[in-house]
């Protein structure tokens, strides 16, 4: 009872997610699937609770994942799966260096995530300047 109610459960097996790198909603994060503004918001799930995912992580210090039914990977497009286990894989190994990386948490996610977050702020800035110009104009 002195755990205080900070833990998050995990939406499917309901225990608690004790760390970042078990974390399904924080590897969803750095894939750039969850934006910095919905994740408080989003429930916590482990990783091995979501074998959709899951699935795409091949690393010796990963034990495979099974994925039954419509999204096992054994029935998808051969490219379209090397791809996932690329970048989820590098996802993966990105989310076990956290903690030792003493980065910020807008950091977390790929350098191609944050750089197309960034490059849609910038598309958006011109757009305001625009209609400035206009007013005044
Ligand atoms: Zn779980």
């Amino acid at each position: 009872m002195a755990r205080c109610d900070e833990g998050y459960l995990c939406d499917v097996c309901g225990q608690e997610v004790e760390d970042i790198v078990d974390s399904d909603l924080y590897l969803r994060y750095i894939l750039g699937e969850v934006s910095p503004l919905a994740l408080p918001t989003m429930r916590e799930r482990h990783i091995l609770c979501n074998p959709a995912t899951a699935q795409y992580i091949v690393d010796d210090a990963f034990p495979p994942v099974e994925c039954a039914g419509a999204f096992c990977k054994d029935g998808l497009d051969p490219d379209h799966v090397a791809e996932q286990q690329a970048k989820v894989t590098r996802a993966w190994r990105r989310l076990q260096a956290i903690p030792t990386l003493g980065i910020a948490i807008t950091e977390y996610p790929l350098p191609e995530v944050r750089a197309a977050w960034d490059g849609a702020a910038a598309r958006r800035e011109p757009d305001v300047q625009d209609d400035c110009a206009q007013e005044k104009a």
